[in-house]
């Protein structure tokens, strides 16, 4: 067997405790197989003599417990077998975790939770896999909270979210998304609004702290915490708010020795803070990359896996029919804010918004807050807290008729009316 690009049928022998990594070439799409052995992709279990398939700027290993032999055929960027990994730090890891579930059984105690922090780029999305497929794998239940607000693994980009995992992640397509609980933060950095973020943070810490309540198996499986890859600042103030909003137990420092002696400095003694080295697999991606795979993200969530499995449908939606809202004025200095008015007001303002043709590509949330709820002058209760049950695209405004054309999963009407504007644009190409 051999490295390097090749375009058909190359086979690879791994030995014991090894991985085959490989990068997708853009445009391409490469298919990988299991022959003999066993062998899995980011902590799930790869079926003997089935054609797995990988698009364009896929960044895969495969890894082997105890030898295997796999094939890929399709133009690779590159294709290497490495015998230095990190895997089996990353299973003590889980092992250690596992532990802690075995115990909280015992003891009718609850299960770790654990935040997952980094600077970009060093795994932390795949490290949270790997652990969480450990875990279902062992019939655990245990809960994905995604706050990478840049690239959610659950939801489309700017939102913050929670997904319960039943089975291991889908070799192709990551875990399988149902009913997630989904909040709409707007954009794709936290820092266009940290206070949003904070609050929203506490908001699904709350919601997974009731879930645990009366769900034994939620309570046991606990959770795994994926953040951004801001780790300075006030994304660090945001890690230490998150710890502290879920009752972290466990926080695993991906990378940086600077990061894991600041947490081990800020957070109560009781939290364990580990750290542990990225896969010198991981590569780094590049900022067009990365919007790249957000627009990817939204493409999914409207047209489904590949763009194959759902239909969206296009519809005029009356400006009179709904209220739109952006969260957040603008921050004017301190000394200029109304009496008895903090900053915190202003960012968790909802400001009206009027439609124009500057709505054109927004990609906006539908809230699940009921239409009748009250919206006093710049009232955010009800909304805010509110999970979001779906997100609609503008393709096009007539100020003159006073419509928006929107691209929508579902057929109209609009199971809503409150709508929340996000930074973000989606150009629908298809
Ligand atoms: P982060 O969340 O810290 O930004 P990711 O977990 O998303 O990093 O990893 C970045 C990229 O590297 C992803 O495309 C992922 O599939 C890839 N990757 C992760 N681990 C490996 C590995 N061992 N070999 C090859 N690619 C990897
Ligand atoms: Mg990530």
């Amino acid at each position: 067997s051999s490295g390097g690009a090749g375009t058909s049928g190359t086979r690879f022998d791994l030995e014991r405790e090894t991985e085959l990594r490989f990068e997708v070439e853009t445009g391409e799409r490469v298919q990988l197989e299991l022959f003999s052995g066993m062998a899995e992709v980011f902590g799930s279990e790869l079926n003997r003599n089935k054609k797995y398939t990988f698009g364009p700027g896929s960044k895969i290993a495969v890894f082997t417990w105890h030898g295997c032999t796999v094939a890929l055929s399709g133009k690779t960027e590159v294709a290497y077998v490495s015998k230095d990994t990190p895997m089996m730090l990353y299973l003590n890891t889980h092992a250690a975790l596992e532990q802690m579930r075995r115990q909280a059984e015992k003891d009718n105690e609850r299960g770790p939770r654990v935040m997952v922090v980094g600077p970009t780029d060093v795994g932390k999305t795949t490290l949270c896999r790997v652990l969480l497929n450990c875990a279902v794998r062992l019939g655990r239940r245990p809960t994905l909270v995604e706050l990478d607000v840049g690239q959610s693994s659950i939801s489309v980009p700017g939102t913050m979210a929670a997904l319960c995992i039943e089975r291991p992640a889908d070799v192709e397509e990551g875990f399988s998304v149902q009913a997630p609980l989904v909040f709409h933060f707007g954009s794709t950095t936290p820092g266009t609004n940290i206070k949003l973020y904070n609050k929203l943070t506490s908001s699904l810490a709350e919601v997974f702290s009731q879930r645990c309540e009366v769900n034994r198996k939620a309570s046991v499986g606990g959770c795994i915490i994926n953040t951004c890859g801001w780790v300075k600042g006030s994304g660090y103030q945001a890690l230490v708010h998150c710890a502290s909003a879920f009752q972290v137990d466990v926080v695993l420092v991906l990378d940086q020795e600077r990061l894991y002696n600041e947490l081990k400095r800020d957070l109560p003694h009781f939290v364990r803070v580990v750290l542990l080295p990225k896969s010198g697999g991981v590569v780094e991606r590049s900022k067009d990359c990365r919007r790249e795979s957000r627009d990817e993200k939204i493409r999914e969530y409207f047209y489904g896996f590949r763009g194959t499995s759902f239909y969206p449908h296009a519809f005029d939606v009356r400006f009179s029919d709904v209220r739109i809202y952006k969260i957040g004025a603008p921050s004017i200095p301190d000394s200029c804010l109304p009496l008895g008015m903090s900053q915190d007001d202003t960012q968790l303002k909802l400001v009206p918004v009027s439609p124009g043709r500057d709505l054109t590509h927004h990609v906006l949330s539908v809230s699940s807050v009921e239409d009748e709820s009250e919206v006093g002058a710049g009232q955010s209760r009800g909304i805010l807290e509110s999970p979001v049950c779906g997100f609609i695209v503008v393709t096009a405004v007539d100020t003159q008729a006073q419509v928006m054309t929107v691209l929508s999963p579902a057929p109209r009407p609009l199971p809503r009316h409150t709508l929340l504007i996000m930074d973000i644009r989606f150009i629908d190409l298809k």
